[in-house]
């Protein structure tokens, strides 16, 4: 198929990577310049990667940058045609994405959110697990696409449905994660052997699959982006935003948005989001490594 991507960041540069790979035809847009796939046919402006796509996918970090590739100077939504699809995995806000859906459908173009969970790794090796707002006819002719990409697709219902259902994901990582780094940093304190811990957590019912990725980062101290804090943090203001318009009350997560704040304040916003434990370890002053004795 002819693929426009758009934004060559930490997932995208490897998902347009494997379009290209599957023998589509790609062209690629990043903001920054100098970013490229090879294989690819770099354009200048989101519009120059559309010309001619039958599918336009984004991959970019929030609302307003969808807003920007779509609808800004030399945006996409300028040179859209009848039959073409929109494909959005960037995580961004359930409701924008509706309207935006129902901007681009009087070209005669449909419009599918799909975001995906799975980080860098999973993007390189083609292994990410898409959930899915849109109709079934769509879906089916971006298959392809699809399987170049990642393992797993799920629909979850109409154009939205994708996001909100990514909001309740991500939710859900946040939320363990905390519990998990919290854990870590009283263990630390108590002089708990974070070597006997981390197989007695993967044996028992706390057992989980952020443990199990994001464990071994910890034991090399390497908080390189992943995914990026600056990112979760976005995704727990989407999820509180649309717990706000729907009058839910999520006491858990407001409070691990402050610390996320905290540890943006702090200038960890470009590191990966499993740097949070450092403020806590600050706050608690210790630091959780192998063979550390207590309150060390
Ligand atoms: P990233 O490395 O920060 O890349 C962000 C991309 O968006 C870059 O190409 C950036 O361009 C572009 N961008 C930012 N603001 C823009 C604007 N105003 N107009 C146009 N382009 C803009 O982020 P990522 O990790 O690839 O994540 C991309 C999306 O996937 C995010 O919505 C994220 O929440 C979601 N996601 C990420 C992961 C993960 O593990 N990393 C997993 C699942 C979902 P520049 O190069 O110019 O900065």
């Amino acid at each position: 198929m002819r693929v426009a991507f758009l934004g060559l960041g930490i997932m995208g540069r490897w998902m347009a990577t494997n379009l290209v790979k599957a023998g589509h035809e790609v062209a690629v847009w990043n903001r920054s310049p100098g970013k490229e796939v090879q294989g690819a046919r770099t354009a200048s402006s989101p519009g120059g990667a559309a010309l001619d796509a039958e599918v336009l996918w984004m991959c970019v970090s929030d609302t307003k940058a969808v807003e920007n590739v779509l609808f800004g100077p030399g945006g996409a939504a300028h040179v859209l045609k009848q039959g073409m699809i929109i494909a959005d995995s960037s995580t961004i806000s359930p409701s924008a994405t509706v309207r935006f859906a129902e901007r681009v459908k009087t070209s005669g173009v449909s419009y599918v959110d799909a975001p995906m969970t799975g980080s860098k790794v999973a993007a390189e090796s083609g292994q990410l697990i898409f959930m899915v707002g849109g109709d079934e006819a769509t879906l089916a002719r971006l298959r392809p696409l699809f399987e170049a990409m990642g393992k797993q697709t799920f629909h979850m219902g109409p154009t939205g449905k994708g996001q909100s259902t990514k909001l309740v994901m991500n939710l859900q990582i946040a939320l363990i994660y905390e519990g998990f780094a919290e854990a870590l940093t009283l263990g630390a304190k108590l002089g708990v052997d974070i070597e006997k811990l981390l197989p007695l957590v993967q044996a028992s019912m706390v057992k989980s699959g952020v443990v199990e990725y994001k464990a071994p980062f910890i034991l090399q101290r390497d908080f390189s982006p992943n995914f990026p804090l600056r990112l979760m943090l976005k995704d727990i203001r989407l999820a509180l935003d649309a717990a706000k318009e729907s009058r839910v009350r999520l006491p858990g997560l407001e409070a691990v948005e402050e610390v996320y704040d905290v540890a943006a304040e702090e200038g960890h916003g470009d590191l990966d989001y499993a740097a949070t434990l450092t403020l806590l370890e600050k706050w608690a002053g210790v630091e959780v490594k192998a063979g550390a004795k207590a309150g060390a």
